[in-house]
């Protein structure tokens, strides 16, 4: 039996569609439109790329968007000037600071500058220390990982329970991963490039998170049959026979694990919508928060 394959542009259409609703409704109700403002530092051009996606869907939306552009040798003093006076906007309820910032500035002191209240990415050492204790709740959940919680929720009923391998231990997905798989009562496994026998470990998993940037790394015979397979993973391989000389390809060797799993998110199509979808939703939640 083949996988399902989950759908993460589709559901990420209907996330963005309701958003929209959503904004228009406060719009008729006379209630502040609101606003996502984002600090891009430097010239990287897949920060850049990113950046203006981010810009785009928040327009498609109805949010306002903001963006400041700072010059890669900017001081951290003058980067947390723009910050906080961000901070104090009354038409920003959301600061996105695209990482990874250029070398010699501090992101963790950056990130820890913006305000509880406007943290759309989850990344405020606040916010995510609340995330990690129970019975606390943190204002936001970062983007990638609440979106990987949203489909692994779409596809299965309940997560409690259940054996959950995270491969990826990093602030920005592996890790917040895992302790959202926590809240869901998953009994949580976390590997990383230490980790022994990770096969063996991946081999129990009824839900598989990866999140390395290995291309194709997972093979077909290490998943469980029937696993849901959750591919954070966006990798360039050489590919001469397309256009551009390349294609994107996951942590998982797709072709092999969707003859085993039982659901599998393609790369790309699959978790790379979701994070977009993740940031209005947060954004829109930033505005209702502040009504
Ligand atoms: P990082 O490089 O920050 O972290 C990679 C993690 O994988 C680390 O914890 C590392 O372990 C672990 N790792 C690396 N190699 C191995 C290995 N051979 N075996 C086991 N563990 C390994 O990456 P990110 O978390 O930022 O991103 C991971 C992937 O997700 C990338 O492909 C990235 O492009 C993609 N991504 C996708 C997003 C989306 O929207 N879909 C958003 C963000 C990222 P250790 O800690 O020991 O070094």
């Amino acid at each position: 039996m083949t996988a399902t394959t989950i759908d993460g542009k589709k559901i990420a259409a209907q996330i963005r569609e309701e958003i929209k609703i959503q904004v228009q409704k406060r719009k008729n109700q006379g209630k502040p439109v609101p606003g996502l403002a984002t600090v891009l530092v430097g010239e990287d051009p897949a920060s850049q790329v990113y950046v203006r996606s981010k810009r785009r869907a928040c327009e498609e939306a109805g949010i306002n968007s903001f963006g400041h552009e700072l010059p890669a040798d900017i001081s951290q003093d003058k980067l947390e000037e723009v910050i906080q006076s961000l901070n104090t906007n009354p038409d920003v309820h959301g600061i996105l600071v695209q990482l990874p910032l250029p070398r010699g500035l501090n992101e963790e002191h950056a990130l820890a500058t913006v305000s509880l209240e406007k943290d759309v990415d989850g990344f405020h050492p606040v916010n995510i220390g609340r995330l990690a204790q129970k019975g606390r709740e943190p204002f936001f959940i970062p983007c990638t990982p609440a979106g990987v919680i949203y489909l692994l929720k779409e596809t299965i009923s309940s997560l409690e329970g259940m054996n959950a391998v995270v491969l990826g231990r990093s602030n920005i997905v592996g890790m917040p991963v895992a302790l959202l798989l926590v809240r869901e009562n998953a009994t949580v496994t976390i590997c990383h490039s230490r980790t022994k026998n990770l096969e063996d470990l991946v081999r129990t998993a009824d839900i598989l998170v990866a999140a390395i940037g290995r291309p194709e790394f997972v093979r077909g015979d290490w998943i469980k049959p029937g696993a849901v397979v959750i591919d954070v993973g966006i990798n360039r391989v050489d590919d001469p026979a397309k256009e551009k000389g390349y294609r994107l390809t996951g942590d998982v060797a797709f072709d092999e694990a969707y003859e085993i799993a039982g659901a599998i998110t393609p790369v790309p199509g699959g978790v790379g919508p979701m994070t977009i979808a993740m940031l209005l939703k947060n954004n829109l939640r930033a505005a209702e928060l502040r009504d």
